[in-house]
């Protein structure tokens, strides 16, 4: 009998949170990887009641569960690429480690702590976990200047100050690479600094001044994996997102009372 002849698509993972508004998390996840043109597979971390303008409940999924999702996924469909968001607590975070080591893939971190509305989507005593067992696994890191200073000590103000903390996720905490967004200083252009291979590369566009942001960060990881998926280099991959998640904030969608979602299928 003939074998079953199947296409391949890239398969990209994201492993985070869900948001029960559709902003971020993994639904700004998903719709990054369609329009991306990869298949989109998810490990929910935790669940989120949650809409444009708070965070009314967090309910963690077991570490145990996490990781079977992610095995069900890389067992089958095999993952190209995988992203984290939310992991909430140090077990999962312990969980998420022990999949990264067994199927190897190419891993983003997106080192989310705080939403934009204030609520903690990282438990404090986590951030020992999240340096020691996820950076160092990262293939490359997207922290944003106060995600930075968390990880590296380093008050990021300027172009100089997100240089250094860029170098010390890679050089001192073991990763990749990390890309430090520019999208809380100041500015005409939001410059996001790349650390690779000991040299630093920096991404310009221009600020677009609007409150559509809500998932910014997600869809902007996403979007990395998903070029890692396709087979791009860290810095091919940085780039097409940077120009992507531009895009996403300029058309995102004003909608509900607080930050609307960026809008990832602009
Ligand atoms: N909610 C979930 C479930 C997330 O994973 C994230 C990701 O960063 C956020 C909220 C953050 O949203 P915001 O862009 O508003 O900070």
């Amino acid at each position: 009998m003939a074998p079953v002849r199947r296409t391949r698509i890239p398969v990209a993972l994201t492993i985070a949170g869900s948001d029960s508004g559709g902003g971020a998390g993994i639904q700004a996840d998903l719709k990054t990887f369609a329009v991306m043109g990869v298949h989109g597979t998810s490990a929910i971390t935790s669940i989120t009641a949650q809409n444009t303008l708070e965070v009314r409940a967090i309910h963690d999924v077991p570490p145990e569960v996490v990781k079977a999702q992610v095995e069900a996924v890389a067992d089958d469909l095999g993952v190209d690429a995988a992203k984290t968001g939310m992991l909430s607590n140090t077990g999962i975070i312990q969980a998420v480690a022990e999949v990264v080591d067994r199927y190897g893939f190419p891993l983003v971190v997106d080192p989310v702590m705080v939403a934009k509305s204030g609520a903690r989507l990282l438990r404090p005593e986590a951030e020992e976990a999240l340096k020691k067992l996820i950076i160092p696994r990262a293939t490359v890191v997207t922290p944003n200047a106060p995600e930075a200073e968390v990880l590296t000590g380093v008050r990021v103000v300027d172009l100089d100050s997100a240089r250094e903390a860029a170098r010390i996720i890679v050089e001192e905490m073991g990763a990749e690479a990390a890309v430090v967004k520019g999208g809380h200083l100041r500015g005409e252009y939001v410059v996001d600094v790349l650390y690779h291979k000991g040299g630093y590369r920096l991404f310009k566009e221009r600020r677009i001044e609007k409150a559509t942001t809500h998932g910014t960060g997600c869809a902007f990881s996403a979007a990395i994996a998903a070029g890692l998926a396709k087979g791009r280099s860290v810095e091919e991959a940085v780039e097409v997102a940077k120009k992507f998640i531009t895009m996403a904030v300029d058309y995102g969608l004003e909608i509900g009372g607080g930050h609307g979602p960026v809008n990832p299928v602009a």
